[in-house]
């Protein structure tokens, strides 16, 4: 710890996130990216923001990309937030719309970075842990609140809820803000989206980084009532006017935009998912029902993180969360087929050579 730093930064717990390492030598499942490159028209879009373009500053609203989600999504535009990532837009929802006055609500075993933002930005929490078979207690959203937040399908455990129990939540907290973090929606699960006009309280997070295989490219969106957009712009521009540069702007209308490349490798991931899923419990795995790009699995005779380290050695990364309730636990992406097929066999050599 450093004399110079702030207060504030002395009293910070960062968020840490997963290895991601930069040479090629690992098959990586651990960070939940899409296994599939972009479609090709968001580099061609890319590509055709030429040098001169890069001397200028982009559109501080974003306002092309905003009238092309808004589209997608039968919004109006003035529907639209954007951000570097939705993990920006996470961290200007809780500046938005929590504060310190009341507890704010979410699942205990949940995205981790929801307690590091409540604790930069001074917001008291109360965790709601999960029941036995990792399900959300919905009823336990019911009671007061400053607000609530919550992944829908659920990270790192993947299961999803339906909508009819996320409009209970919202009609029981109608007087504050129900955040749903939709980072996985595409695979299988049902978006919130088309609650939007239904509830003012309502606001839906989604991101570019999974089912458009854009995580390098950082660029996550908020929908919901025009009043909480435009709370969010309010925080926005009071820390940085250009969240989005060019290239990002550009790519993430190009990814909107082909409809049939995005069905078609969200359906090979949901389709790899299935059989691995499969594969897993042949070999003795419990494996959590997974609306998302991974999957959250168990087996009741090898430790978890002796199967981590014994798959790091084969250069394979999967998440490990050294976490009470989940430290059995391994969370893995769903890969390419070819990758898939090396992690199952691997993953069996390793449960043979325990018996
Ligand atoms: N929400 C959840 C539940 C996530 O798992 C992630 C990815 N780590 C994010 C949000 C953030 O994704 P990004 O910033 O890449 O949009």
């Amino acid at each position: 710890m450093s004399k110079y730093w702030s207060r504030l930064a002395q009293n910070l717990e960062p968020y840490v996130p997963g290895e991601q390492p930069q040479d090629k030598k690992y098959i990586k499942l651990n960070t939940n990216e899409n296994p599939y490159p972009p479609s090709n028209k968001v580099i061609d879009a890319i590509k055709l923001v030429t040098d001169d373009k890069l001397s200028l500053y982009p559109d501080p609203n974003g306002s092309e990309l905003k009238e092309a989600l808004a589209n997608y999504y039968n919004l109006d535009k003035d529907q639209v937030f954007l951000g570097n990532g939705s993990d920006e837009v996470l961290a200007f929802s809780f500046m938005a719309f929590f504060d310190s006055s009341e507890s704010i609500i979410f699942p205990d075993i949940t995205y981790s970075f929801y307690t590091v933002y409540a604790n930069i930005f001074k917001i008291n929490y109360e965790l709601v842990p999960l029941n036995e078979d990792f399900t959300l207690p919905i009823k336990e959203l019911y009671k007061k609140n400053g607000g609530v937040i919550f992944p829908n399908p659920n990270a790192p455990t993947g299961n999803c809820i339906p909508l009819e129990d996320i409009e209970k939540v919202l009609i029981k907290n109608i007087n504050r803000v129900v955040i749903v973090d939709e980072a996985y929606i595409d695979f299988g699960g049902d978006s919130a989206v088309a609650l939007v006009d239904k509830y003012p309280n309502l606001l839906v997070i989604q991101t570019f980084s999974k089912s458009r295989s854009l995580a390098g490219l950082r660029v996550g969106y908020a929908l919901g009532n025009k009043d909480l957009i435009e709370g969010l712009n309010r925080v926005k521009n009071s820390v940085n006017s250009y969240t989005l540069d060019r290239l990002a702007l550009k790519g993430a209308i190009a990814a909107i935009n082909d409809e049939n490349y995005f069905q078609e490798t969200r359906n090979k991931i949901m389709d790899t998912r299935k059989r691995i899923t499969s594969e897993l419990i042949k070999i003795g795995f419990n494996v959590i029902d997974s609306k998302s790009n991974f999957l959250f699995i168990n087996h009741s005779s090898i430790k978890a993180v002796d199967i981590f380290m014994k798959l790091r050695e084969r250069a394979i990364l999967v998440r490990y969360f050294k976490m009470p309730r989940i430290d059995n636990y391994l969370r893995v992406t769903i890969g390419n087929d070819k990758e898939m097929d090396i992690f199952i066999r691997e993953v069996c050599k390793i449960v043979y050579e325990n018996n």
